[in-house]
């Protein structure tokens, strides 16, 4: 029988009823069909590292991605694109485009989990996200029982969102086709944290070598690359979106943090004159500082406040309820509610 904790980063959830691992298309659409012949629930697992399961688990199919392979097509001198199977492991990706000299992944190094999960969340860091770069996604649609090509526009991507996530669990991500610069230079660097590592201003180019070197190190600090032996890496990444708020709801932010002491709100433009606000800011100056909760078995990371960690053997219920006091916190400081990134599964916060 296995047991989901084994199979997500959080290491938590319970077995599952039916567990599948597709090595090739022919199986992943096989397995799929066969489940839905039978009225069963599916659940897709790539990496498991964006995943909270319930400790009961799951009463279904659970049928993990592991296919492979990676093509990659000249399109013109200075341009590629290259397709990755779901199942290929997503650090591989950058890290191969990153050393065939092609530039446009290498800010999103070291984020763990497959290729295909990356459309359905709209991945992203350090100033970009896939969205920029995807070109089509290859699908199986589970109620046509047919495969589909999605272009780019037909995504409708958003900040960590897209339309595969938006509608559940209708389709199943096949493969990814990504546009890529043949340059040994970067895209130009967006985030500010990522300029001063790099020693150049908003806006330059670095080596995409160099980019990813930085970009790994930066997440390092954080917590934010999968390392077994730091239980500040037994997590799933950021666990809440960075709330976009409307500029009255920013005034009232800064009022409130103005009388509570809390020093300046940061706030970055999010089109539509809506403002992003950190999560980590709304967290920290709540009260939940890095470290919270211990030596509970869920806590804040002592890296980084974004991120809930099973530090030692919590259950699904244990990190639930931390993530809960932390929502109810920020609430009642600043009146936001946070939204979780991860997807719940069979569990509610
Ligand atoms: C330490 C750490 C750092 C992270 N940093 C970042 C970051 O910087 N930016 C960011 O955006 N995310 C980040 N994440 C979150 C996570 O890594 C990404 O969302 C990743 O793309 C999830 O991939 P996965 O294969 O692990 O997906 P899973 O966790 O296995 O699945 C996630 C969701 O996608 C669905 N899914 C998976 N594969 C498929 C498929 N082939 N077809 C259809 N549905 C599918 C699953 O059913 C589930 O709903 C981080 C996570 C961790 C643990």
């Amino acid at each position: 029988m296995a047991l989901l904790a084994d199979y997500t980063t959080l290491g938590l959830g319970g077995p599952a009823r039916t567990f599948v691992s597709a090595a090739t298309e022919a199986e992943l659409i096989a397995a799929i069909r066969s489940a839905d012949a039978a009225r069963e629930p599916v659940l897709i697992i790539g990496g498991g590292s964006n995943l909270v399961v319930s400790d009961e688990g799951f009463s279904g199919t659970v049928v993990h991605v592991s296919t492979r392979g990676r093509t990659v097509t000249e399109t013109s001198e200075d341009a590629a694109e290259v397709t990755v199977a779901a199942g290929e492991d997503w650090d591989g990706v950058v890290a191969a485009t990153v050393a065939e000299g092609l530039a446009g992944l290498e800010t999103l190094s070291g984020i763990p989990g497959r290729a295909g999960a990356t459309p359905i969340q709209n991945v992203g860091a350090y100033g970009r996200e896939v969205a920029e770069v995807i070109t089509q996604v290859r699908v199986y649609d589970r109620q046509e029982d047919q495969i589909q090509v999605f272009q780019n526009d037909r995504c409708s991507f958003a900040y960590r969102t897209s339309l595969f996530k938006a509608v559940g669990t209708r389709y199943v991500v096949l493969a990814v086709t990504f546009r890529l610069a043949r340059q040994p230079m970067s895209m130009p660097v967006r985030y500010a944290e990522l300029a001063g590592e790099l020693g150049v201003t908003m806006g330059e180019r670095a080596g995409t070598g160099e980019v990813r070197s930085a970009v790994l190190k930066i997440r390092a600090r954080k917590g934010m690359v999968i390392s077994p032996g730091d239980p500040d890496t037994r997590s799933a990444g950021s666990f809440f979106t960075n709330p976009v708020i409307t500029a009255a709801e920013f005034s009232r932010v800064e009022a409130t943090a103005t009388a509570r002491d809390a020093g300046p709100v940061p706030g970055y433009p999010a089109g539509d004159g809506l403002v992003k606000v950190p999560a980590a800011w709304l967290i920290e100056r709540s009260g939940f500082a890095k470290g919270y909760g211990a030596p509970a078995p869920a806590r804040v990371s002592s890296k980084h406040t974004l991120a809930l960690t099973n530090a030692n053997n919590a259950t699904t219920a244990d990190l639930l309820s931390l993530a809960r006091e932390i929502v109810n916190g920020v609430q009642d400081a600043f009146g936001i509610t946070l939204t979780p990134e991860p997807i719940l599964v069979g569990v509610t916060l």
